[in-house]
Protein backbone atom coordinates (compact mmCIF):
# COMPACT_ATOMS: atom_id res chain seq x y z
CA UNK A 1 0.00 0.00 0.00
CA UNK A 2 1.30 3.28 -0.60
CA UNK A 3 1.90 6.22 1.61
CA UNK A 4 -0.35 8.55 4.03
CA UNK A 5 -2.81 7.90 6.44
CA UNK A 6 -6.18 7.74 4.78
CA UNK A 7 -8.75 10.65 5.46
CA UNK A 8 -12.40 9.83 6.61
CA UNK A 9 -13.55 7.29 4.41
CA UNK A 10 -17.28 8.58 3.94
CA UNK A 11 -19.11 8.08 0.61
CA UNK A 12 -21.41 11.12 -0.07
CA UNK A 13 -24.49 10.90 -2.29
CA UNK A 14 -25.67 14.63 -2.90
CA UNK A 15 -28.93 14.96 -4.76
CA UNK A 16 -29.54 18.56 -6.20
CA UNK A 17 -33.05 19.79 -5.17
CA UNK A 18 -33.17 22.81 -6.57
CA UNK A 19 -32.00 20.60 -9.83
CA UNK A 20 -35.37 18.80 -9.41
CA UNK A 21 -37.70 22.02 -9.26
CA UNK A 22 -35.77 22.99 -12.66
CA UNK A 23 -36.14 19.60 -14.29
CA UNK A 24 -40.04 19.90 -12.83
CA UNK A 25 -40.30 23.76 -14.88
CA UNK A 26 -38.81 22.77 -18.01
CA UNK A 27 -41.48 19.68 -17.87
CA UNK A 28 -43.77 22.45 -17.29
CA UNK A 29 -42.92 24.23 -20.05
CA UNK A 30 -42.78 21.17 -22.64
CA UNK A 31 -45.83 19.72 -21.47
CA UNK A 32 -48.05 22.95 -21.51
CA UNK A 33 -51.01 23.57 -21.45
CA UNK A 34 -50.85 20.14 -19.91
CA UNK A 35 -50.31 19.90 -16.38
CA UNK A 36 -47.57 18.44 -14.45
CA UNK A 37 -48.15 15.77 -12.26
CA UNK A 38 -44.43 14.14 -10.01
CA UNK A 39 -44.80 10.52 -9.42
CA UNK A 40 -42.89 9.99 -6.22
CA UNK A 41 -43.22 6.09 -5.37
CA UNK A 42 -40.51 4.39 -4.37
CA UNK A 43 -39.29 7.06 -1.93
CA UNK A 44 -39.17 9.78 -4.79
CA UNK A 45 -37.17 6.84 -7.01
CA UNK A 46 -34.95 6.40 -3.83
CA UNK A 47 -33.91 10.06 -3.52
CA UNK A 48 -36.39 10.73 -0.25
CA UNK A 49 -40.27 11.11 -0.22
CA UNK A 50 -39.92 13.99 2.25
CA UNK A 51 -37.60 16.34 1.05
CA UNK A 52 -38.55 15.92 -2.76
CA UNK A 53 -41.93 16.11 -2.61
CA UNK A 54 -41.90 19.10 -0.53
CA UNK A 55 -39.12 20.82 -2.68
CA UNK A 56 -41.70 20.03 -5.73
CA UNK A 57 -44.56 21.68 -3.76
CA UNK A 58 -42.69 24.67 -3.48
CA UNK A 59 -42.22 24.94 -7.05
CA UNK A 60 -46.16 24.64 -7.71
CA UNK A 61 -46.97 21.30 -7.91
CA UNK A 62 -50.23 20.11 -6.98
CA UNK A 63 -50.41 16.51 -7.81
CA UNK A 64 -48.64 13.60 -6.97
CA UNK A 65 -48.24 10.10 -8.04
CA UNK A 66 -47.50 7.18 -5.39
CA UNK A 67 -47.77 3.49 -5.85
CA UNK A 68 -48.29 1.75 -2.64
CA UNK A 69 -51.24 2.77 -0.05
CA UNK A 70 -48.34 3.99 2.94
CA UNK A 71 -46.54 6.50 0.43
CA UNK A 72 -49.56 7.95 -0.23
CA UNK A 73 -50.29 8.22 4.05
CA UNK A 74 -46.65 8.88 4.24
CA UNK A 75 -47.00 12.08 1.33
CA UNK A 76 -50.19 12.92 2.87
CA UNK A 77 -48.74 14.04 6.81
CA UNK A 78 -46.14 15.95 4.44
CA UNK A 79 -48.69 17.91 1.65
CA UNK A 80 -52.00 18.80 3.23
CA UNK A 81 -53.31 20.26 0.05
CA UNK A 82 -52.11 17.91 -2.80
CA UNK A 83 -53.94 16.05 -4.74
CA UNK A 84 -52.15 12.52 -4.52
CA UNK A 85 -53.54 9.09 -6.30
CA UNK A 86 -52.05 5.93 -5.77
CA UNK A 87 -51.18 3.82 -8.63
CA UNK A 88 -51.91 0.43 -6.82
CA UNK A 89 -55.74 1.54 -6.27
CA UNK A 90 -57.83 -0.12 -3.07
CA UNK A 91 -57.57 -3.04 -1.50
CA UNK A 92 -59.88 -4.29 0.74
CA UNK A 93 -59.72 -3.42 4.22
CA UNK A 94 -58.36 -0.23 2.55
CA UNK A 95 -60.98 1.92 1.81
CA UNK A 96 -61.20 3.79 5.46
CA UNK A 97 -57.13 4.32 5.19
CA UNK A 98 -57.77 5.76 1.18
CA UNK A 99 -60.62 8.07 2.77
CA UNK A 100 -58.96 9.35 5.75
CA UNK A 101 -55.88 10.76 3.86
CA UNK A 102 -58.13 12.22 1.02
CA UNK A 103 -56.24 9.56 -1.37
CA UNK A 104 -57.45 8.92 -5.44
CA UNK A 105 -56.88 5.73 -5.43
CA UNK A 106 -56.52 4.59 -9.64
CA UNK A 107 -58.82 1.87 -10.01
CA UNK A 108 -57.91 -0.76 -12.33
CA UNK A 109 -60.32 -2.90 -12.54
CA UNK A 110 -63.77 -3.56 -12.28
CA UNK A 111 -63.70 -5.29 -8.39
CA UNK A 112 -61.80 -2.64 -7.37
CA UNK A 113 -64.66 0.15 -9.14
CA UNK A 114 -67.31 -1.89 -7.46
CA UNK A 115 -64.97 -1.93 -4.02
CA UNK A 116 -64.60 1.59 -3.91
CA UNK A 117 -68.01 2.54 -5.57
CA UNK A 118 -69.87 0.16 -2.84
CA UNK A 119 -67.46 1.75 0.42
CA UNK A 120 -68.85 5.87 -1.51
CA UNK A 121 -72.45 4.26 -1.29
CA UNK A 122 -71.96 3.15 2.18
CA UNK A 123 -71.16 6.26 3.46
CA UNK A 124 -73.59 8.51 1.08
CA UNK A 125 -71.57 10.32 -0.47
CA UNK A 126 -69.45 10.28 -4.02
CA UNK A 127 -65.83 9.85 -3.80
CA UNK A 128 -63.13 10.68 -5.50
CA UNK A 129 -61.18 8.02 -8.37
CA UNK A 130 -59.22 8.18 -11.34
CA UNK A 131 -59.21 5.47 -13.94
CA UNK A 132 -56.72 3.39 -15.64
CA UNK A 133 -57.47 1.87 -19.07
CA UNK A 134 -55.09 -0.57 -20.85
CA UNK A 135 -54.43 0.01 -23.67
CA UNK A 136 -51.90 -2.54 -24.70
CA UNK A 137 -49.02 -2.89 -21.98
CA UNK A 138 -51.31 -5.69 -20.54
CA UNK A 139 -49.75 -4.49 -16.99
CA UNK A 140 -52.80 -2.84 -15.13
CA UNK A 141 -56.16 -1.36 -16.18
CA UNK A 142 -59.62 -2.10 -17.54
CA UNK A 143 -59.00 -3.54 -20.98
CA UNK A 144 -60.69 -1.37 -23.89
CA UNK A 145 -63.40 -3.59 -23.74
CA UNK A 146 -64.11 -3.65 -20.08
CA UNK A 147 -63.91 0.24 -20.07
CA UNK A 148 -66.62 0.36 -22.69
CA UNK A 149 -69.33 -1.31 -20.44
CA UNK A 150 -68.60 1.11 -17.22
CA UNK A 151 -71.89 3.01 -17.59
CA UNK A 152 -72.76 5.89 -15.57
CA UNK A 153 -74.82 4.14 -13.17
CA UNK A 154 -71.84 1.75 -12.18
CA UNK A 155 -69.81 5.92 -12.16
CA UNK A 156 -72.74 7.26 -9.80
CA UNK A 157 -70.77 7.17 -6.52
CA UNK A 158 -67.55 8.43 -7.84
CA UNK A 159 -66.33 11.99 -8.84
CA UNK A 160 -63.73 11.33 -11.95
CA UNK A 161 -60.37 13.01 -11.13
CA UNK A 162 -58.19 11.36 -14.05
CA UNK A 163 -58.68 8.85 -16.39
CA UNK A 164 -55.27 7.62 -17.80
CA UNK A 165 -53.35 4.72 -19.84
CA UNK A 166 -48.82 3.96 -19.53
CA UNK A 167 -47.13 3.75 -22.46
CA UNK A 168 -45.43 0.46 -22.73
CA UNK A 169 -42.54 1.81 -25.68
CA UNK A 170 -42.38 5.83 -25.20
CA UNK A 171 -38.20 5.78 -24.98
CA UNK A 172 -38.15 4.70 -28.63
CA UNK A 173 -40.27 7.21 -30.54
CA UNK A 174 -40.32 4.96 -33.58
CA UNK A 175 -41.98 2.26 -31.66
CA UNK A 176 -45.36 1.12 -33.70
CA UNK A 177 -46.94 0.72 -30.02
CA UNK A 178 -46.92 4.42 -29.27
CA UNK A 179 -48.89 5.57 -31.95
CA UNK A 180 -51.42 2.26 -31.52
CA UNK A 181 -51.76 2.87 -27.86
CA UNK A 182 -52.35 6.94 -28.39
CA UNK A 183 -55.28 6.12 -30.68
CA UNK A 184 -56.59 3.50 -28.44
CA UNK A 185 -56.82 5.69 -25.64
CA UNK A 186 -57.96 8.84 -27.98
CA UNK A 187 -60.99 6.94 -29.07
CA UNK A 188 -61.71 5.09 -25.95
CA UNK A 189 -61.76 8.45 -23.34
CA UNK A 190 -63.46 10.89 -26.45
CA UNK A 191 -66.52 10.13 -24.61
CA UNK A 192 -65.53 11.44 -21.48
CA UNK A 193 -66.57 15.26 -21.32
CA UNK A 194 -64.64 17.34 -18.48
CA UNK A 195 -62.81 14.09 -17.06
CA UNK A 196 -59.24 14.95 -17.00
CA UNK A 197 -57.22 12.30 -19.20
CA UNK A 198 -53.57 11.54 -18.98
CA UNK A 199 -51.18 9.04 -21.10
CA UNK A 200 -47.34 10.50 -21.20
CA UNK A 201 -45.03 9.99 -18.33
CA UNK A 202 -41.38 11.49 -18.80
CA UNK A 203 -41.01 9.91 -22.29
CA UNK A 204 -44.40 10.59 -23.77
CA UNK A 205 -43.94 14.03 -23.02
CA UNK A 206 -41.37 14.47 -25.85
CA UNK A 207 -43.46 12.14 -28.55
CA UNK A 208 -45.31 15.42 -29.09
CA UNK A 209 -47.91 17.40 -28.32
CA UNK A 210 -50.73 14.89 -28.84
CA UNK A 211 -49.06 12.68 -26.52
CA UNK A 212 -50.12 15.00 -23.48
CA UNK A 213 -53.71 15.28 -23.35
CA UNK A 214 -54.67 17.52 -19.43
CA UNK A 215 -51.84 15.45 -17.43
CA UNK A 216 -48.56 14.42 -17.91
CA UNK A 217 -47.22 11.99 -15.20
CA UNK A 218 -43.25 12.12 -15.29
CA UNK A 219 -40.98 10.78 -12.93
CA UNK A 220 -37.65 9.93 -14.20
CA UNK A 221 -36.89 12.91 -15.95
CA UNK A 222 -37.56 15.10 -12.61
CA UNK A 223 -34.42 13.11 -11.05
CA UNK A 224 -32.49 14.31 -13.98
CA UNK A 225 -32.42 10.68 -16.07
CA UNK A 226 -32.23 11.20 -19.81
CA UNK A 227 -35.88 10.96 -20.83
CA UNK A 228 -35.13 10.93 -24.78
CA UNK A 229 -31.82 7.85 -24.95
CA UNK A 230 -30.00 8.45 -27.99
CA UNK A 231 -29.84 12.29 -27.96
CA UNK A 232 -28.75 14.34 -25.55
CA UNK A 233 -30.27 14.89 -21.77
CA UNK A 234 -32.11 18.21 -21.44
CA UNK A 235 -32.50 17.52 -17.77
CA UNK A 236 -30.27 18.57 -15.38
CA UNK A 237 -28.16 16.26 -13.39
CA UNK A 238 -30.00 15.84 -9.55
CA UNK A 239 -27.46 13.25 -7.88
CA UNK A 240 -23.97 13.01 -7.30
CA UNK A 241 -22.21 9.97 -5.92
CA UNK A 242 -18.34 10.39 -4.31
CA UNK A 243 -16.46 8.31 -2.22
CA UNK A 244 -13.06 8.93 -1.44
CA UNK A 245 -10.30 6.02 -1.81
CA UNK A 246 -9.51 3.90 0.90
CA UNK A 247 -6.42 2.20 0.00
CA UNK A 248 -3.97 2.36 -2.75
CA UNK A 249 -1.90 -0.80 -4.27
CA UNK A 250 1.46 -0.31 -6.43
CA UNK A 251 1.17 -3.75 -8.15
CA UNK A 252 4.58 -5.39 -7.91
CA UNK A 253 4.12 -8.76 -9.25
CA UNK A 254 1.39 -10.19 -11.39
CA UNK A 255 -2.38 -11.08 -9.96
CA UNK A 256 -5.67 -10.35 -9.74
CA UNK A 257 -8.01 -7.90 -8.18
CA UNK A 258 -10.89 -8.80 -5.76
CA UNK A 259 -13.50 -11.93 -5.70
CA UNK A 260 -13.10 -14.80 -8.32
CA UNK A 261 -9.57 -13.42 -9.49
CA UNK A 262 -11.65 -11.86 -12.40
CA UNK A 263 -9.14 -8.85 -13.43
CA UNK A 264 -5.39 -9.31 -13.89
CA UNK A 265 -2.64 -6.60 -13.21
CA UNK A 266 0.27 -6.56 -13.91
CA UNK A 267 3.36 -5.09 -12.19
CA UNK A 268 3.41 -1.48 -12.44
CA UNK A 269 -0.58 -0.73 -12.62
CA UNK A 270 -2.04 0.85 -9.72
CA UNK A 271 -5.57 -0.21 -7.84
CA UNK A 272 -7.72 2.30 -5.97
CA UNK A 273 -9.90 0.81 -3.15
CA UNK A 274 -13.33 2.83 -2.60
CA UNK A 275 -15.66 2.00 0.43
CA UNK A 276 -19.20 1.53 -2.19
CA UNK A 277 -20.39 -1.37 -3.04
CA UNK A 278 -23.24 -3.43 -4.29
CA UNK A 279 -24.88 -2.80 -0.47
CA UNK A 280 -25.16 0.66 -1.38
CA UNK A 281 -26.55 0.10 -4.35
CA UNK A 282 -23.20 -0.40 -7.16
CA UNK A 283 -24.61 -3.24 -8.89
CA UNK A 284 -22.66 -6.05 -9.06
CA UNK A 285 -23.21 -6.74 -13.03
CA UNK A 286 -21.19 -3.27 -13.14
CA UNK A 287 -18.13 -5.96 -12.30
CA UNK A 288 -14.94 -5.29 -14.76
CA UNK A 289 -17.71 -2.88 -16.79
CA UNK A 290 -18.10 0.51 -15.41
CA UNK A 291 -15.96 3.74 -15.08
CA UNK A 292 -15.71 6.06 -12.49
CA UNK A 293 -14.11 9.48 -12.63
CA UNK A 294 -10.50 11.16 -10.50
CA UNK A 295 -9.94 14.28 -11.39
CA UNK A 296 -11.92 14.16 -14.24
CA UNK A 297 -10.26 11.32 -15.43
CA UNK A 298 -11.93 8.26 -16.34
CA UNK A 299 -11.11 5.00 -14.50
CA UNK A 300 -12.64 1.50 -14.87
CA UNK A 301 -13.80 -0.63 -12.46
CA UNK A 302 -10.97 -3.56 -12.00
CA UNK A 303 -12.54 -6.99 -10.38
CA UNK A 304 -15.89 -7.84 -8.92
CA UNK A 305 -17.84 -5.08 -6.75
CA UNK A 306 -17.94 -6.66 -3.61
CA UNK A 307 -20.50 -5.98 -0.71
CA UNK A 308 -18.62 -2.99 0.68
CA UNK A 309 -15.83 -2.30 -1.76
CA UNK A 310 -14.78 -1.62 -5.30
CA UNK A 311 -11.57 -1.54 -7.32
CA UNK A 312 -10.11 1.10 -9.59
CA UNK A 313 -7.87 0.71 -12.15
CA UNK A 314 -6.08 4.39 -11.69
CA UNK A 315 -2.83 3.62 -13.63
CA UNK A 316 -3.87 6.28 -15.62
CA UNK A 317 -3.95 8.68 -12.95
CA UNK A 318 -1.02 10.72 -12.38
CA UNK A 319 0.52 9.90 -9.38
CA UNK A 320 0.28 12.91 -7.54
CA UNK A 321 -3.27 12.90 -8.49
CA UNK A 322 -4.36 9.97 -6.64
CA UNK A 323 -3.40 8.94 -2.79
CA UNK A 324 -5.98 7.59 -0.17
CA UNK A 325 -8.65 9.83 0.41
CA UNK A 326 -9.08 11.30 -2.88
CA UNK A 327 -12.56 11.71 -3.87
CA UNK A 328 -13.62 10.08 -6.62
CA UNK A 329 -16.97 10.41 -8.56
CA UNK A 330 -19.03 7.38 -8.68
CA UNK A 331 -22.01 9.02 -10.44
CA UNK A 332 -22.00 12.79 -11.81
CA UNK A 333 -22.46 14.92 -14.62
CA UNK A 334 -25.27 15.04 -17.21
CA UNK A 335 -25.42 11.75 -18.10
CA UNK A 336 -23.74 10.27 -15.01
CA UNK A 337 -26.51 7.79 -14.16
CA UNK A 338 -27.77 6.83 -17.83
CA UNK A 339 -23.84 6.04 -18.31
CA UNK A 340 -23.39 3.94 -15.27
CA UNK A 341 -26.94 1.87 -16.13
CA UNK A 342 -25.51 1.14 -19.42
CA UNK A 343 -22.34 -0.10 -18.14
CA UNK A 344 -24.24 -2.24 -15.68
CA UNK A 345 -26.44 -3.39 -17.95
CA UNK A 346 -29.77 -1.80 -16.79
CA UNK A 347 -31.47 1.61 -16.73
CA UNK A 348 -31.68 4.90 -15.16
CA UNK A 349 -35.08 3.75 -13.19
CA UNK A 350 -32.48 0.83 -11.34
CA UNK A 351 -29.94 2.67 -10.35
CA UNK A 352 -31.45 5.37 -8.48
CA UNK A 353 -34.09 3.14 -6.39
CA UNK A 354 -30.94 1.12 -5.67
CA UNK A 355 -28.56 3.79 -4.37
CA UNK A 356 -28.32 2.42 -0.80
CA UNK A 357 -28.64 4.16 2.90
CA UNK A 358 -25.03 3.77 4.13
CA UNK A 359 -24.37 6.83 2.41
CA UNK A 360 -23.76 10.64 3.75
CA UNK A 361 -26.60 12.39 2.33
CA UNK A 362 -26.91 15.67 1.42
CA UNK A 363 -29.45 18.03 0.21
CA UNK A 364 -28.55 21.31 -2.40
CA UNK A 365 -31.44 23.60 -2.27
CA UNK A 366 -34.13 22.69 -0.17
CA UNK A 367 -35.29 25.97 0.42
CA UNK A 368 -39.04 26.85 -0.02
CA UNK A 369 -38.58 29.39 -2.51
CA UNK A 370 -40.56 28.76 -5.86
C1 LIG B 1 -43.82 5.05 -12.77
C2 LIG B 1 -44.96 5.55 -13.57
C3 LIG B 1 -44.89 6.83 -14.16
C4 LIG B 1 -43.62 7.64 -14.22
O1 LIG B 1 -42.82 7.11 -15.23
P1 LIG B 1 -41.42 7.75 -15.65
O2 LIG B 1 -40.99 6.94 -16.81
O3 LIG B 1 -40.53 7.59 -14.47
O4 LIG B 1 -41.64 9.16 -15.97
C5 LIG B 1 -46.05 7.33 -14.76
N1 LIG B 1 -47.18 6.59 -14.80
C6 LIG B 1 -47.26 5.34 -14.29
C7 LIG B 1 -48.53 4.58 -14.39
C8 LIG B 1 -46.15 4.78 -13.67
O5 LIG B 1 -46.23 3.54 -13.18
Amino acid sequence: MAGRVRGPAVAELEIDLEAIAANYALLCERARPAAVAAVVKADAYGLGLAPVATRLSAAGCQRFLVARLDEGVALRRLLHEAEIFLLDGVGRGEEETVFGHRLVPVLNHGGELELWAGYARSLGQRLTAAIHLDTGMNRLGFSEAAFGRLTAERLEPLILRLVMSHLACAEEPEHPLNAIQLERFATATAQLGEVPRSLAASSGIFLGAEYRFDLCRPGVALYGVNPVPGRPNPMRPVVRLTAPVLQLHEIEAPGTVGYGATCPVRPGMRIATVPVGYADGLLRSASNRATARIAGIEVPFAGRVSMDLIGLDVTAVPREAVAPGTPVELLGGPDGVDRFAAQAGTIGYEVLTRLGHRFRRRYLGGGDRR
